[in-house]
């Protein structure tokens, strides 16, 4: 148990990491710069012009939205405030949380009064504990108690409905937080409750039925936010239970998410069903961000360095992928092989025909008012805290952690890298006297040839013995101030089979797609935060000549800018061989069938561009391969 960092207390099972307080770590560098485009576009500004977050509210007090909008903006808004201490988001949240603390009445019950849902209560326990974490705000853990003893009161007569029934872990998350603090032992009796009156999402991935696309019915179960919101439910099924197979249920929902669901970027199908493995079918951003989370809470309980691997996949893929650079804009569905962004019929489940476009709000508000907790809580939890009294890098990118270690002292790594666009990750310990604490260093399991070391020679680790892909190193010694820790983490080029025996590019965290010209067509709305379809102006329909066994390509790398994620400002490219597939068209406003590979053509070859996934507004990601 870390003795600096809330913990588990019994009989809650110990944890593998305690999470730092929100503000712990500071995002710098690119990550930084990525984190004040998101403040400068939507979340520093939808409350001046969108309706739904405006004044009227009815989270703060108003007449308007009182159901999962405000609670979702304030989820993001809570940590970007802090990570960035920008004046005006600060001033934003106090106004939010201002409100919703004073909103409390008598019974215990706050927010707005025409609420009856217990499900945006889930959300708003995960904005309250960022926020006292923040800032230790004395009155966020009394609210808590008296909602959550009103909650208890009320429960055994209204249940969990609808939303409620599948999100039931986000509340649990909130009543553990407080335990842990306060040690009252009916909030786990509370918990208890919430999970039995809950779905079993254990047994659903365990015994998992759903292995085809969805049609005609679409119930809850197979509903794709609700799937990446359910990744961490085994997790705290388990810290409730102890039972082992809520331990083995955490793995095998991603198992059977990635066989039957899965895409090249790391998140699964869900448009807004699952909808199987097929590269056009979609992926709504709620669940990217879900997902996100999920990993982050994962990773917390069990430790697991794959659920770090999956993370940075996720965050440095399938996320920014589904915005425009500039972040005013996103989609609703995100499809691996997209060649064009128009409102019309595709072969989603049952989402709207825009629901591909860039936009303010396509398809449906859910991810306006969800998208912003995705970079900040990435980049607030990179660190976390050990049970010896150490720290843990479960994810890279560059920032600063600032943090308790062994016999209470208070240390500084600044983390140096432009990862996951470099293979270098440079740390500086910064300490005002020597301190004796252990590193945990994920290695990822891609990171063939992986090498640690201190003060320019090779580190000398705890454990394991030598420095191996998909584990924790750990470095354990008297760190003196300005130490540096160097990791070398080699992106060796992979080839990845996926759907009818297609290919797709991999180095490092980054998934690869091919660079397409993209023409913005403005629809409609006001500019910055208006309405675009993207047409593509080169050719899409091309296979690869690639060895997947032994892939060779030139990579290059240019400076990381300002804007990381566009098509034009791409920091690294990957130019490969391929042939035209002539036959291979749209069909239904999307690629057509992928071809099964591999796949013949008389086309000339040609060099192809590949850039990241997450740069690429139109990709293709899963290509035939060419039988050459
Ligand atoms: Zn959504």
């Amino acid at each position: 148990m870390n003795s600096y960092y809330t913990s588990n207390r019994q009989p809650l099972p110990e944890t593998a990491f305690a999470f730092l307080p929100l503000g712990s770590v500071k995002p710098s560098g690119w990550l930084r710069k990525q984190l004040l485009i998101q403040a400068h576009s939507l979340t520093g500004n939808l409350p001046k012009f969108y309706d739904w977050l405006g004044p009227n509210s009815g989270w703060l007090g108003g007449d308007g939205e009182s159901w999962e909008g405000g609670p979702y903006y304030m989820d993001g808004l809570v940590p970007l405030a802090y990570l960035l201490e920008d004046k005006e988001l600060l001033a934003e949240v106090e106004k939010w949380l201002g409100w919703m603390i004073s909103s409390q009445d008598e019974t215990g019950r706050f927010g707005p009064k025409p609420l009856t849902d217990w499900w945006p209560y889930g959300i708003t326990l995960k904005v309250l504990t960022q926020y006292q974490e923040a800032t230790g705000d004395p009155r966020v853990i009394p609210l808590m108690e008296r909602f959550l003893a009103y909650m208890r009161r009320e429960l055994p007569a209204s249940h969990l409905q609808s939303w409620a029934v599948y999100r039931w872990a986000d509340t649990v998350l909130g009543i553990i937080w407080l335990y842990n603090r306060n040690g009252d032992p009916t909030l786990l009796e509370l918990a208890r409750e919430l999970m039995h009156q809950g779905y079993n999402w254990s047994r659903h991935f365990l015994d998992f039925a759903y292995t085809q696309k969805q049609g005609l019915a679409y119930p809850h179960p197979t509903h794709v936010v609700n799937n990446a919101m359910a990744v961490k439910t085994p997790a705290v099924a388990y810290e409730l239970t102890l039972w082992e197979e809520h331990k083995q249920a955490a793995w095998k929902c991603m198992e059977m998410l990635d066989k039957y669901h899965g895409t090249a970027a790391g998140v699964f199908t869900g448009d807004e069903h699952y909808a199987g493995k097929d590269p056009v079918q979609g992926t709504e951003l709620c669940s990217v961000v879900e997902y996100m989370f999920s990993l982050e809470n994962l990773m917390q309980v069990f430790g697991d360095p794959a659920f770090g691997d999956r993370l940075e996949k996720i965050t440095y893929n399938a996320l920014p992928a589904t915005f425009s650079a500039d972040m005013w804009t996103h989609q609703y569905d995100q499809q691996a092989n997209q060649v064009l962004c128009t409102v019309d019929k595709r072969a989603w489940t049952n989402n709207g025909d825009d629901s591909n476009i860039f936009g303010l709000e396509p398809n449906y508000r859910c991810c306006t008012y969800n998208m912003h907790q995705g970079w900040p809580k990435f980049a607030a939890n990179l660190w976390m805290a050990t049970d010896d009294d150490g720290l843990a890098a479960v994810a890279y990118g560059p920032c600063s952690v600032n943090a308790k270690v062994r016999g209470g002292k208070e240390i500084t790594i600044d983390v140096d890298t432009n990862y996951p666009f470099e293979e270098t990750i440079r740390m500086t310990v910064r300490t005002s006297s020597p301190a004796q604490f252990p590193i945990r260093l994920r290695i990822p399991a891609w990171a063939n040839g992986a090498t640690i070391a201190v003060n320019g020679e090779p580190a000398i680790l705890s454990q394991p013995k030598d420095v191996e892909p998909g584990t924790f190193a750990t470095v354990e010694r008297v760190w003196n101030d300005g130490d540096a820790i160097v990791l070398t983490f080699p992106m060796a080029i992979e080839v990845e089979r996926r759907f009818h025996d297609s290919v797709t590019v991999k180095r490092g965290p980054l998934v690869y797609s091919l660079k397409i010209g993209e023409r913005w067509e403005k629809l409609g709305g006001e500019e910055p935060h208006a309405n675009y379809a993207v047409y593509p102006t080169t050719p899409w329909n091309y296979g690869l000549a690639i060895d997947p066994e032994n892939p060779q390509a030139k990579v290059v790398i240019k400076d990381v800018g300002d804007v990381v994620y566009g098509p034009d400002t791409s920091p690294i490219e990957i130019k490969v061989k391929g042939r035209r597939i002539p036959e291979w068209t749209m069909v239904s406003n999307s690629a057509g069938p992928l071809p099964q590979s591999p796949v013949q053509s008389s086309e000339p070859l040609e060099e192809l561009t590949l850039i990241p996934y997450g740069c690429a507004k139109l990709r293709i990601t899963e290509f035939p391969l060419l039988s050459e």
